[in-house]
This record gives C-alpha cells, structure tokens and sequence, in this order.
C-alpha cells in the first residue's frame, strides 16, 4: 500500500472543513462579546507540554484541542478595545483569502504563474499609492522589520564604492554612518547590528517636543562625520514613531539627503499607508523622494498577520543587492522559468507564501478609500480620548497626539517619580488581566506611560470612554489598597 497525506474520506473532510471555516466566522462576527486576552492557565501550559506525536491523531480531536486550548487564549488584537503595541484587526476577507492560499500553496519564489502576476500587480498598486513609477522595485516580506533591513541593505550596498558583496565590509577603512531619530524603532538598531555596521556608527539624532527628528542636528552631525572622513551613508525617516505617532519632515530630510548624497530610507510601517486617506496624506509630504520605502499592511491597513512591504526607487541597485545567479534557478526562454525576474532577486527569502492574494482580495473588497477612512476615524477617536483625558485632574498627558496614539499616566500631587512609575505599572498590567480592554506602555523622557494606540477598524468612541473609567476606577482601587507599596 503506498500512503499520502491526502484524507481517505473527502467528503469528512468537507464537513470538518465547513465547520472551521463557520467557527472561524462566527469567532469574528462575535469578537466583541470575548475577553480582549486570557492568561493561558496552567492546564493550558500543560497542554502544550507533550511529546512529538508520532501517531495519527483524528482530526476532530485535534480541531477540538485547537477550540478549547488555543483560540481563547490568542493575542486579542481583533478585540475592538485592543490598543496595545501597533497591531491590524485583519478581516473577513483576508481571512477567506488566507484559506484559499493555503489551499493554493503557491510558492513564490517566482516563474510563469497567476501568483507572480498578482504580487506585481499588488506591488505596483503599492508603488503607485506612495508616489514611485512601475520601473521602481518592491517585494512583500515579513513585516517592516525585514522591509527596514531590505531597504538598508541597499543604502550600503549602493554607497559603498567597492564591491561590498564580494568583499564585504572586511578590508574596508570605510566608515559607513546611518542617522535616525533617537524615537525610531528598534528593527533599524538590529538591521544595523545584522548588516556588521555596528551600532556605533548608527547616529541617533535628538528630537524636537513633536518627537521629530531635529534637522539642524541631524545636519550638524551628518557634516561632523564628513570632517571626521566617516561616510554618511542614510538617513532614516519616520513615518509614525512607535512611542507617540510622530512623523518626521519628510520633505526637509530629502532635501538633506539630496544635497548631501545620502541614501533616504523612509520606516513607514505605522503610517505611510495614511497615503490611501486624501486628508491625511500630506502630512507624508516628501516621503515619494525617498530611495527606499519600508511599511507594513499588517497594522493599520488590517491585511492579516503576516505582510509588510519595501519598495525600491533603483530596481537595479535592488537587485544588484539580492540577486544571486545559480543554474538550478535561471530564468528559461519559455516554459514555468519563462516570466521576467524572481522575487528571490529581491529578498532574502526564497520560498515564501502567497501574502499578495490577501491584499489583492482585501484591496479589492473594500476599496483603499475605506481602509483610509478607517485611518481617519482612529485619529479623530484618540483626539477623542485625549480631550477625555484632559478633563480629568488626576492624569497627565506625556506626548501630544498628532495621529492615533495617545501616551498619558495617572499622576497625583506628592508622589515621586519612582512610584508613579510603579502605580502606572500596574495600572497597565491590571487592564491587560482584566480582560476587558488591553493597552500597553512605553516610556516617554524616562516616565513610564500607558500608552494606546488605535490601530482599530472595530473600536467605538464609547469604548475609549469606557476605557477611561476603567483606568479612573483601577487608580482609585490601588490607591485605597493598603498593602500595596509604591
Ligand atoms: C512595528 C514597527 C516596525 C516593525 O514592523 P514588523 O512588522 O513588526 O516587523 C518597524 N518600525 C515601526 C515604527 C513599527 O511600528
């Protein structure tokens, strides 16, 4: 008998099957009614601690396991009141999409197929939002992080005047410096630390009380490492810091980079998809003079976990970068090799999934004019909660909100620095336990700050409402609590 992996009973299968996808919509549908998170209790730990299963398990039982162990205990954010960190709700449609691509299973590296057809056509819609012409480059990754180390990786390689690839940066007296605001995100530290620059030679420029890079500053520095025969190599822009929402001067850092022939690499992974709202896109001015673009459609665009993308000006320097010739993959005359180039020429991966039929189906369903306007509604919900915020006597604004993310503590007259920041603490951990709305925290000049950002196609005003008597009711309980130390 010879075996495969296929069912011996389809018609089961469909009717398992049915049931998923049903749960699956009704799970949904239902999101609101759920906790935003649970804690997995310590059966749940348990659970997950068994042995490789060597033996067939039947597929109910294991879809039962799935229901009971896993689906109550995920991270939360399709929860209307989950505010935490930067996260996408996704949809139904991607989720639909998602099904059909598994079912699929294309691998896209490359070649002749409809799955080529519909990255490039996605990348080129991608393109075409953020202001590049089709001749420019893209690929889907991950998410920003992969995008921001994509992008990077062709500043270096492309201003580097030696052949970096093959000589890498061993025999090299050249310095190569990056500059970005000390509020950029962290995949930047890593995508430096990873391509052997070294963080030292990452130049983390001050902020103005906007929390936007300072350019004069940026300009000192930039023209000190030229005095000092270091190479400034790129700039880094933020399009939406994670800690407030800030968005640099675009326009102004492709002026500096222009005249000083630096590389602009632009980290939009929160906001630059604010290009889809025609109300809101000015405030990316400058960001279509960019070499590089590096974003995610897994956050406020709510394509499902995972998707991120980045976009090149210079195919060729994009390529130059990643392309590799080897026989078992050269591009054919005809046949399935017949198409022109392979995403793998653009990234590090090789195999990767079929992302692009989420986006082509989402983009498709509900038009990005919606997704837009989706952004819009985020924006004026947190000027909502910061002018509830204001109202109240007993809680302090930490940065301004310039777009959906609001930073704020509770803050009493006579306790320290050090306590607030441990009553603040655990007024976060309380919410997230809670179950009934989830934020998270950062800190902003050193004081620990509860932090929401509204990445949300679900959230109501009322839920902020409610949320802000929920933080007012979780202050008053710590501070009657009497074994509670600050
Ligand atoms: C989330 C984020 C990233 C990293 O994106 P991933 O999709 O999580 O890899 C980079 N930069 C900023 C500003 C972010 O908010």
């Amino acid at each position: 008998m010879e075996e495969t992996l296929d069912t011996n009973d389809w018609n089961y299968l469909q009717v398992v099957g049915s049931e998923i996808v049903k749960d699956m919509i009704v799970h949904m549908e239902q999101i609101r009614t759920k906790s935003v998170w649970q804690q997995p209790s310590q059966s749940v730990i348990d659970f997950f601690d068994k042995p490789l299963p060597t033996k067939p398990t039947p597929l109910n039982e294991v879809y039962s396991d799935v229901k009971t162990q896993i689906i109550p205990y995920t991270s939360g954010n399709n929860h209307p009141r989950f505010w935490g960190w930067v996260m996408g709700n996704g949809t139904p449609v991607g989720m639909l999409a998602e099904m059909i691509a598994a079912g699929l299973n294309v691998n896209m590296v490359g070649g002749f197929q409809s799955g080529s057809l519909v990255e490039k056509q996605v990348l080129n819609w991608l393109k075409e939002l953020m202001g590049y012409s089709n001749e420019s480059s893209g690929v889907l990754v991950s998410g920003a992080s992969m995008a921001n180390f994509i992008g990077l990786s062709v500043a270096l390689n492309s201003k580097a005047n030696f052949d970096i690839g093959k000589e890498g940066l061993q025999n090299s007296k050249d310095k190569f410096c990056f500059y970005a605001s000390k509020e950029t995100h962290n995949s930047i530290e890593k995508a430096i630390k990873l391509l052997g620059i070294g963080t030292d030679y990452l130049r983390l420029i001050d902020v103005n009380e906007k929390f936007e890079i300072d350019t004069a500053k940026l300009l000192s520095d930039i023209h000190q490492d030229k005095i000092d025969g270091l190479i400034p190599c790129c700039i880094v822009g933020n399009a939406g810091t994670v800690n407030t929402g800030a968005i640099d001067n675009l326009k102004a850092l492709a002026e500096i980079s222009e005249a000083e022939n630096i590389w602009f690499h632009v980290d939009g992974a929160i906001a630059a998809v604010l290009m889809m709202n025609e109300n809101l896109k000015s405030k990316l001015d400058g960001i279509a003079k960019a070499d590089s673009i590096a974003f995610d459609l897994h956050k406020w665009a709510h394509i499902q976990y995972e998707a991120g993308c980045c976009i090149i000006k210079n195919s060729r320097k994009h390529s130059d970068t990643f392309s590799i010739d080897s026989d078992y993959l050269e591009i054919t005359k005809r046949g399935f090799s017949g198409g022109d180039d392979w995403f793998c020429d653009y990234t590090i991966e090789l195999s990767r999934g079929f992302k692009a039929l989420k986006v082509w189906m989402a983009f498709r369903e509900s038009g990005i004019e919606k997704i837009g306007r989706l952004m819009e509604q985020n924006i004026v919900q947190a000027k909502y909660l910061e002018s509830l915020l204001e109202k109240e006597s007993n809680i302090e604004l930490l940065a301004p909100t310039n777009l959906n993310i609001v930073c704020f503590r509770v803050n009493v007259p006579e306790v320290d620095e050090t306590a607030l920041n441990i009553i603040n603490e655990e007024i976060v951990l309380r919410i997230q336990e809670g179950g009934k709305f989830l934020s998270s925290y950062t800190r902003i000049n050193g004081k620990y700050s509860i932090r929401v950002c509204i990445t949300n196609h679900r959230s109501k005003s009322e839920d902020l409402f409610e949320f802000v008597s929920e933080v007012k009711k979780i202050a008053k309980q710590l501070f009657s609590e009497k074994n509670f130390q600050f």
